[in-house]
């Protein structure tokens, strides 16, 4: 059977990728969503093996012995990263795959999966970013403005990315990368297996 495909959903914060990740597994229930393991503490009403695994830190350095991720990084002083079983089964299964991860698990994900399709999710400008940003009202001064700043050196790394969607609009934004996921799913060379078939049943 054909292995699925791994989609990456990326972006700075306050851009809107985990509401776009959301709508789109929402909208696309074949779609398979990887549960990430954390060690921050889970937030009201994340639910643990739902929203992340919420880990120890000692458990989850176990786990990284143990060779248990397909990428792991360190984001704003606590460990995220995606377990390697539950997504080698998928893919396996011919399931198509979902991440929502920063950059550097994107790098890691890219480098091991060439073929893995990244998205990055972009507010339309800095200064639509900066207003998400305070009307969320969750950072202190210091953490948006060291926010707004990786937002800008992650946008320099944009060639890591096969695409951009500019999110003004959640539903629209989704949509897009709906678009983006079908247009994947036709590729000449996804689609070898199944061409090759029908060629040797009609041989
Ligand atoms: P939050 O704590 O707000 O849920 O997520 C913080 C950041 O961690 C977000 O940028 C999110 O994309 C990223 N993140 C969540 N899960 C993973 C993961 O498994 N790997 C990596 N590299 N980043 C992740």
């Amino acid at each position: 059977m054909r292995k699925g495909l791994l989609f990456i959903i990326s972006g700075p914060s306050g851009a809107g990728k985990g509401t776009i990740y959301n709508e789109v597994l929402k909208r696309r229930p074949s779609l398979k969503k990887s549960v990430s393991v954390t060690t921050r503490q889970p937030r009201a009403g994340e639910v643990d093996g739902v929203h992340y695994h919420f880990r120890t830190v000692d458990e989850y350095r176990k786990m990284i012995a143990d060779g248990g991720f397909l990428e792991t990084a360190s984001v704003y002083e606590n460990y995220y990263g995606t377990p390697a079983a539950p997504v080698l089964k998928m893919l396996d299964n011919g399931d198509d795959v979902m991440f929502e991860i920063d950059i550097l698990g994107a790098r890691q994900i890219k480098s091991r999966y060439p073929d893995s399709v990244s998205v990055y999710i972009m507010a339309p400008s800095m200064q639509i970013l900066e207003k998400r940003l305070r009307e969320r009202g969750t950072e202190s001064a210091q953490s948006l403005s060291r926010r707004l700043g990786s937002a800008l050196s992650e946008l320099k790394q944009y060639k890591l990315f096969d695409y951009i969607v500019f999110n003004d609009d959640v539903k629209t934004s989704a949509d897009k990368v709906l678009s983006i996921i079908d247009a994947e799913k036709c590729k000449i060379g996804v689609n070898e297996d199944k061409i090759q078939q029908i060629l040797k049943e009609n041989s």
